[in-house]
């Protein structure tokens, strides 16, 4: 099976090294935080993207089309 690219923040990820997406923008409290409000893309290796509602969306639609949405595989011929 090919590995899609998708586009997060300004980075081509293959979709397996997608661990888990946000559902909630972050928040943490801390003034300094640059990341108000952006959603989480987690990768292997305790790597993390920021990205913006749009892009997690993004990122969800392409990872559900890569894995496959629960698609009647197996009915065929039975
Ligand atoms: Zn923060």
């Amino acid at each position: 099976m090919d590995s899609p690219l998708i586009l997060v923040d300004d980075k081509h990820v293959p979709l397996y090294r997608i661990l888990w997406v946000a559902d909630l923008p972050h928040w943490c409290g801390d003034e300094e935080c640059e990341r108000e409000g952006e959603y989480e893309v987690r990768l292997e290796a305790d790597e993390s993207l920021w990205t913006t509602m749009q892009g997690r969306d993004n990122v969800i639609a392409a990872l559900r089309k890569w894995c496959g949405d629960p698609v009647d595989d197996d009915d065929r011929g039975f």
